[in-house]
């Protein structure tokens, strides 16, 4: 493409036509003036023949006159004999002709006669006059020398006449002459000052024509850059560009061949940026929800830090897991799972203002940044507590998915920031953490994240350590919780474990089993606890004491998805010889909830080898009494929550008797654990309850405390019986 001719003819052709006029103008107006001038000069040279002629005339006149005063002396003083007068008398009345002739022609002519018609008139006479007494005096000298002299004085009177008339003649012309020449200076001076102003009006002709016809240019060059400006600038859509497109359509080559370039530039543009689009789609958000991902989630929480440094403001961080979002998936299948996580997805955007933002950073995992919060902790933490609270909320809410109704909850770790005082990655992990305290709250729950969370974090990786070292080296006892009917008459034990750490003395399990649960430890610690157990059992057999208690052991979710958990049980309870109606197994509900088809399968299979199952802590999970129907369950065990705040006349009273009639109308024993005073127990008793285990009755002990508690508990009640 050759840019460049067009624009220059565009340019230049006002310009060129203008100098054209110029020129022409400039060309008529010198050659009027030269014809004036030649007209004017040809007026003058005649004035200055005249003029001339009138001199000569006049001297020609006195050389005549001297001649014959001459002559007329000599002839008077007898020096001339009269035929050398007679000569100069016919010489003098030739050159006489001639002057008259040549005064007449002077008088005669039209400028004479325009300026001085008098002297015009007055001259020839004179000649004639003056010729005449010359003639006549000049005749007579040789006779009569006196009336000679009398002559020449008339002729003398006629000559000063006519020198007079020619003397004014010559005058009037000079003074004319100097007139043509001051008319035509002025007339020069005249077109001196047209030619000026029209060559200034005609130069700035050419200077407004060049001026409009650049604008006219420079306004097209103005709106190609303008539009390459507005494309360079970036942005996510390239502008569209309608001057531009108007003078692809309009304009000449030049233009249009510009037009069309940027035209072009901005259709790559447009191209470019949707394939950067695709790509950053791809590299930032997450395909099935199209939320950003984990990564775009750290730049905007880098640039959160910042603007929260700035503005002093604090922001917070949410980490969501959904609790049993895996259950789904797995029996509902990914379609569902997928369907569900989409409508998680917008209702978390619905929950939350723009600027926030709302990331998928893992399977069933999603992130909340929330800024620009109050500057005050306090108030900073209330209002990310109310957010979390609406997203629980609106979360809980029914999912109905191809006509089923599907319910999910979350649990949401909260860690707040302000400016940089944390790492990126520290905040997510701290959130992370806060969200596991969560769960283990129980799940559906909210917990803030607070430094002593960290502590105990890093303290749990070396738990993990020396978890695997206790199984090895024997640190774990089974300590038995009795639990007792209406008579207080013990009816068997819970086995519970604990770990006799080398250093910490005692640990609970409610510290180390959530973390073998984590780790996948619990497989074999829960393995020996039920060969323990067994073993238990079958030396309790041999003792009258002991002979009819059951023995419950906590199974938990991990170990129960075994493949192989069924057999496990089956060759335990061979190896040891244990009776299995002996046996009881603690399920949760969580259990239940993520697999209700193998949990079944499983339960039945382990119904048949004479094994019983009790539903343990129950009411905390959220298990339908639809799932609870099918599973081939002998008890439901009350949790110690509901226990703990039962006389208290909270809702917990109301929730205890509908789960004591509802174990009543299903046919299943009903337990209730955690009862620590008599209030508790009696309020039980009295609504149907009949079996407890609790602080009341004794507390979890080790094997030889246990035995000796039975025995204490035996003498009680033969004295009771014995004084009734
Ligand atoms: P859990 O199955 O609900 O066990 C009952 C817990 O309540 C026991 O805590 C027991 O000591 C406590 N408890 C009993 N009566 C009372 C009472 O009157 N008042 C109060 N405040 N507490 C009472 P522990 O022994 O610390 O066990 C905690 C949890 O650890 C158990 O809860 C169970 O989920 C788990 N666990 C214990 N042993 C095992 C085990 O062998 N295997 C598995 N998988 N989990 C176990
Ligand atoms: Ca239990
Ligand atoms: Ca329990």
């Amino acid at each position: 493409m050759k840019i460049g001719r067009s624009i220059l003819v565009l340019f230049m052709l006002p310009v060129l036509l203008a100098a054209l006029v110029g020129l022409l103008i400039n060309y008529w107006s010198l050659h009027s003036l030269r014809e004036q001038h030649e007209q004017s000069s040809s007026l003058e040279n005649l004035d200055v023949a005249l003029l001339t002629e009138a001199a000569r005339l006049s001297e020609d006149m006195a050389v005549v006159q001297r001649r014959v005063a001459g002559a007329l002396e000599a002839a008077d003083g007898k020096r001339l004999d009269e035929a050398q007068l007679y000569l100069i008398h016919s010489d003098v009345v030739n050159d006489l002709a001639a002057l008259n002739k040549r005064a007449s022609a002077l008088a005669e002519s039209p400028q004479v006669r325009e300026i001085s018609p008098e002297d015009a008139l007055a001259l020839p006479v004179h000649t004639r006059g003056y010729g005449n007494f010359v003639i006549m005096a000049t005749d007579i000298a040789a006779i009569d020398p006196g009336t000679a002299i009398r002559y020449i004085g008339k002729a003398q009177q006629h000559f000063i006449a006519f020198s007079e008339h020619a003397h004014r003649i010559s005058a009037q012309l000079a003074n004319r002459t100097t007139q043509r020449n001051d008319d035509a200076r002025r007339a020069f001076d005249e077109f001196f000052n047209q030619v000026l102003v029209f060559g200034l009006a005609g130069m700035a002709g050419m200077m407004l024509l060049a001026v409009l016809s650049a604008r006219k240019i420079s306004r097209k060059m103005a709106d190609v850059a303008e539009a390459l400006w507005h494309l360079s600038r970036g942005g996510d859509v390239p502008p569209a560009l309608p001057k531009i497109e108007r003078m692809r359509d309009a304009s000449g080559t030049d233009f249009r061949a510009m037009a069309q370039a940027v035209l072009n530039f901005r259709a790559a543009l447009v191209e470019r940026k949707q394939a950067e689009a695709q790509v950053y789609q791809l590299a930032f958000y997450d395909p099935l929800t199209h939320l950003p991902n984990r990564r775009l989630l750290v730049e905007r929480l880098q640039q959160a830090l910042s603007l929260s440094a700035r503005s002093g403001q604090y922001g917070a961080l949410l980490f969501l897991d959904l609790d049993n979002f895996k259950a789904i998936n797995d029996t509902k299948g990914h379609d569902i799972g997928d369907l569900l996580l989409i409508e998680v997805a917008k209702r978390l955007e619905s929950c939350t203002r723009e600027g926030d933002t709302v990331a998928r950073t893992g399977g069933d995992e999603f992130v909340v940044l929330i800024e620009s919060l109050k500057t005050k902790a306090a108030a900073a933490a209330a209002q990310a507590e109310l957010v979390s609270g609406n997203i629980r909320e609106v979360l809980n809410r029914p999912y109905v998915i191809n006509d089923y109704t599907h319910y999910i909850s979350p649990s949401i770790g909260i860690v707040m920031f302000k400016g940089h005082q944390e790492r990126v990655d520290d905040l997510l992990k701290y959130a992370d953490a806060a969200m596991y305290q969560a769960k283990t709250a129980g799940r559906n729950a909210v917990r803030f994240y607070d430094p002593a969370l960290q502590v105990a974090l890093e303290a749990r990786a070396d738990m993990e350590s020396e978890l695997r070292l206790a199984l090895e080296q024997q640190q774990f006892e089974l300590h038995y919780q009795v639990q007792v009917d209406s008579q207080r008459r013990p009816l068997g034990a819970e086995a519970l474990l604990r770990w006799q750490h080398p250093e910490r003395g005692m640990v609970a399990p409610g510290l180390f089993i959530p973390l073998a649960e984590e780790t996948g430890l619990i497989v074999p610690i829960g393995s020996w606890v039920l060969r323990t157990a067994c073993a238990r059992l079958k030396t309790w057999e041999s003792d009258a004491l002991t002979r009819d208690l059951k023995l419950a052991v906590n199974v938990s979710v991990r170990q129960f998805r075994q493949g192989d958990f069924v057999a496990q049980v089956r060759q335990v309870l061979r190896d040891s010889g244990a009776k299995p109606s002996h046996l009881k197994l603690e399920l949760t509900e969580s259990m239940v909830v993520d697999n209700v088809d193998d949990t079944i399968a499983k339960m039945r299979e382990l119904k048949q080898l004479g094994v019983s199952f009790s539903m343990d802590d129950f009411g905390t999970g959220y298990s339908s009494l639809q799932y609870l129907k099918q599973l081939p369950l002998d008890q439901i065990k009350i949790d110690q929550s509901f226990v703990r705040d039962i006389v208290s006349g909270s809702n917990d009273a109301t929730i205890v008797q509908t789960i004591i009639a509802m174990g009543d109308a299903m046919g299943l024993d009903v337990i209730a654990e955690g009862v620590e005073t008599e209030v508790q127990r009696e309020f039980l008793e009295r609504h149907g309850c009949h079996a407890f285990q609790g602080y009341l009755f004794g507390r979890p002990l080790p094997l030889d405390q246990f035995a000796a508690a039975l025995c204490d508990m035996r003498k009680l009640s033969a004295q009771s019986r014995a004084q009734p």
